[in-house]
């Protein structure tokens, strides 16, 4: 029924905490005895001031940001976001090194290649699921900016370091990871992601960004998407996606009151442990297709059956699965089989349930 709430393992949009959905269920229809909601006020009102600087704040203290950083709220998308760090970017050297180990940044590429020359620093695998080594990667010392994507949603590749480029900026996308562990910042030139995974709804764009980065955005830069414009205005250059700012703002809350990116990095690590150990277990009737040293915490697809997976079986999987509450588990149309995407607000126990059912699954359906 409506009031049960669902075992949500998808991808994003996903499952938030339930505690934050109920108080701003609470206080939709009147934010602070104002008798309006705060989706109905002016982005230039104090209240929504305040809840951009609370947002703001703690990100910065989550994440520890130093103070050379600025923080930022874009719109758009993780997409508009692959467009933005090209357009701020780019100008510097006309060219910027990208690392492709999945979907993600290979859409980032494509999307920077209007705007300058992309170098992949190693070729673009066929199928998703390693990292190649780093003393093999083609670094060009030139370049304005080294590009990468800290964890494929998609195909759960989720990098086990960050990369050294000897002076290059680094940008990353941690769109799908941000928050889920704790990340030197000052390792980075500019650090972005959507909310609509781990911190928020959809809506809004989260960007670290180092301020001696700004001011070189390129003439062509929509001023919406422009760093140091945005800064300037205090992410209030335009009307903001105020609803989605709110949210994320109480789901940053509630990261801090449980244990803050310290223990968000320890329950994902058991969490995920849980499920990759259940893998291990079955044999092989459940079998990742990443290698170990770069396999998500955060988004795991597997296949049932056997590693080339059961087309028929995995159809079954899901219809039982939905039986049990267990909802959005298919993986990728371009991956197929699985995949379980375990948020901050997934819980231990949504993975322990996963894991049980797997188990019976197992027991009544290998041959
Ligand atoms: N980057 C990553 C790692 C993602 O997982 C996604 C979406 O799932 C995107 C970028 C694109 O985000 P959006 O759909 O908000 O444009």
């Amino acid at each position: 029924g409506s009031s049960q709430s669902a075992l949500n393992f998808g991808a994003g949009p996903a499952k938030l905490p339930r505690e934050v959905l109920v108080e701003v269920q609470g206080e939709l229809l009147s934010y602070q005895n104002s008798g309006m909601s705060l989706i109905e006020m002016s982005h230039r009102s104090k209240e929504y001031g305040q809840i951009n600087k609370s947002a703001q704040d703690l990100v910065r203290e989550l994440l520890k940001v130093p103070d050379n950083y600025k923080i930022l709220f874009i719109q758009g998308g993780g997409m508009g976001g692959f467009a933005a760090v090209a357009m701020n970017f780019l100008n510097r050297t006309g060219t910027a090194d990208y690392a492709v180990t999945g979907t993600w940044s290979n859409k980032a590429a494509k999307e920077a290649e209007k705007y300058g020359t992309v170098n992949l620093v190693f070729p673009k695998a066929d199928k998703p699921g390693s990292i190649p080594d780093q003393s093999t990667w083609n670094l060009n010392p030139n370049a304005s900016y080294f590009y990468y994507c800290d964890n494929e949603t998609v195909d759960g590749v989720e990098f086990p370091y960050i990369p050294e480029t000897n002076g290059v900026p680094i940008v990353v996308d941690m769109s799908s990871n941000i928050m889920t562990r704790k990340v030197d910042v000052s390792k980075f030139g500019c650090i972005f992601g959507g909310a609509q995974k781990n911190i928020g709804p959809s809506g809004v764009v989260v960007v670290i960004v180092r301020e001696d980065l700004l001011g070189n955005a390129m003439k062509i830069c929509p001023s919406v998407f422009n760093f140091t414009q945005v800064h300037k205005e205090n992410s209030v250059l335009n009307t903001p996606a105020t609803f989605s700012v709110y949210v994320m703002e109480k789901v940053l809350q509630w990261i801090k009151k449980n244990g803050g990116v310290d223990n968000m990095e320890v329950q994902s690590s058991r969490k995920s442990g849980l499920l990759y150990e259940a893998m291990k277990a079955s044999n092989n009737f459940y079998s990742s297709p990443i290698d170990k040293n770069c396999q998500s915490r955060i988004n795991i697809p597997f296949r049932v059956g056997g590693p080339q997976g059961n087309e028929e079986l995995e159809e079954k999987f899901l219809v039982e699965a939905e039986k049990r509450f267990m909802y959005q588990l298919k993986g990728h149309r371009s991956v197929g089989g699985i995949r379980a995407s375990l948020y901050n607000a997934i819980t231990y126990e949504d993975v322990a349930l996963l894991v049980k059912f797997m188990k019976e699954f197992q027991a009544q359906n290998q041959k």
